[in-house]
């Protein structure tokens, strides 16, 4: 049987390096196996949900390269969910309850007063008819929930072992609103059968929906009549958390994927080598395709403890990966680069958009910036002869120090300013020989070349 995992948010917000990390680990998982990735859009709640964060979640999944095999909507199933709603109505299995969010919340508050977990009382099921003729003449509407049967609830979770829960601690999950819209865990549970999900990964603060979710998924597939069903493996990852041991949030590490692109210029293999190894012992190792990672993926492999996340260690990673990409993987990418140029730039590059500046300085026009003349002026007579090399820039500066008598910033920064126009960029030694022999003259006469 084909392994098949789903990655499934919600559109109402951006990924980010958090919840990316659930799609990292569910594609590496399919791939491994040669199974499949599907991408399911949870969008029932049609108020939060919006079509331009849908279409932004597709667009960072297809940067970072994590492609899907198969691709489902929830907003387009409710036909579905409405025949599995009538099926355990009709079952006995889904019953209406009248408590108001007040009450609930009050029983809720008395619990936790009793330092008791609060377990739903089944107060009104069943329901005698004429309480609930009382209830609706009240004004009030039912939401729903699904019953749970007593007793052990048990799995061996891929990520946290044996797991078991007993039902009667358990509340009957709430899976139809007040409004009549349906709650997350029935349309997930009737997707995972019909889409033939096999392994679901998900963060561990899934864990006690999932021991109410293996009863129905247990009974949704028995009303189904699907009798060689057998329930999903289950892998709870533990949750990430900020660089500070803290909560993942904006401001310890939850960058969003937009920002990672946009603003760091970081390349997506680097997020996707990082994530898939993040809570793992084993270091990230800079690979040249997403495959490769796949290939030696484990889920065992994974600790059972937070792992914290710190972004800093993108940057070095990122030029790790950078510095040993092959010239075919930037070929066509930067107009003016060629196989020779990027192997001079490739060895000083963080990130790749940095090729630009380079190539800025090398095909000019620059504006140069000199403020005294006269240095530049010899510096410009005692330029090496003939072609320029790596040894070129310190036998020129070499001679100009001895020329002028000038030296450290005194002697680089009139030539570096006069060359780039700028105080800052790359090393100069590794810039000289790059460029054009012309155009160092016409610098160092001043002229924009
Ligand atoms: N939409 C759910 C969430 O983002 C999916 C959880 C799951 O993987 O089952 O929490």
């Amino acid at each position: 049987m084909t392994l098949r995992v789903r990655f499934a948010p919600s559109p109402t917000g951006w990924l980010h390096l958090g919840n990316i990390r659930t799609a990292v680990i569910n594609w590496m998982h399919a791939k491994q196996a040669g199974g499949d990735f599907l991408l399911r859009i949870d969008d029932t709640d049609l108020e939060r949900s919006t079509d331009e964060f849908r279409a932004g979640i597709e667009e960072d999944l297809r940067w970072l390269g994590l492609d899907w095999d198969d691709y489902a909507k929830q907003s387009e199933r409710f036909e579905a969910y409405d025949a599995a709603r009538d099926g355990l109505i009709a079952a006995g299995r889904l019953y209406p309850c009248y408590e108001t969010g007040a009450e609930l919340e009050l029983m809720r508050k008395t619990a936790s007063i009793q330092g008791k977990p609060f377990i739903y009382n089944r107060a009104t099921y069943p329901l005698s008819d004429e309480d609930e003729a009382a209830f609706k003449a009240e004004g009030r509407t039912p939401h729903w929930r699904f019953a749970l049967t007593p007793g052990e609830i048990r799995w061996d979770d891929l990520a946290r072992g044996d797991t078991s829960f007993e039902a009667e601690n358990l509340s009957d999950p709430v899976l139809i609103r007040g409004d009549g819209s349906y709650l997350y865990t029935l349309c997930s549970v009737l997707d995972d059968i019909d889409l033939g999900m096999t392994d679901i990964i998900r963060g561990e603060d899934h864990t006690s929906n999932t021991a109410t979710q293996i009863q129905l998924f247990e009974v949704l597939a028995a009303m189904k009549g699907l009798s060689d069903f057998s329930v999903p493996r289950f892998a709870h990852m533990p949750l990430v958390t900020g660089a500070d041991g803290s909560k993942l949030s904006k401001s310890n590490g939850a960058l969003s994927i937009r920002d990672l692109r946009e603003d760091c210029g970081l390349e997506p293999l680097t997020i996707v080598t990082f994530l898939s190894r993040l809570g793992t012992p084993d270091g990230p190792q800079p690979v040249s395709a997403i495959d490769e990672l796949a290939g030696s993926f484990d889920i065992a492999r994974f600790g059972r403890s937070s792992p914290r996340m710190d972004p800093d260690e993108l940057v070095p990673l990122n030029g790790k990966i950078v510095r040993q990409l092959p010239y075919a993987a930037v070929e066509g990418r930067f107009e003016g680069l060629n196989e020779t140029r990027w192997a001079v730039i490739q060895p000083n590059l963080e990130r790749l958009g940095d090729v630009a500046d380079w190539l800025r300085l090398i095909e000019g026009p620059v504006t140069p910036v000199i403020e005294d003349a006269a240095f530049v002026e010899t510096a410009a007579g005692l330029l090496p002869e003939g072609a320029l090399n790596a040894d070129s820039w310190s036998a020129w500066t070499d001679a100009v120090k001895a020329e002028t008598g000038a030296k450290g910033r005194g002697l680089f920064m009139p030539l570096r300013q006069a060359l780039t126009g700028q105080e800052r960029g790359p090393e100069m030694a590794v810039l000289l020989p790059l460029l054009d022999r012309d155009k160092i003259l016409a610098r160092l006469r001043g002229e924009a070349a």
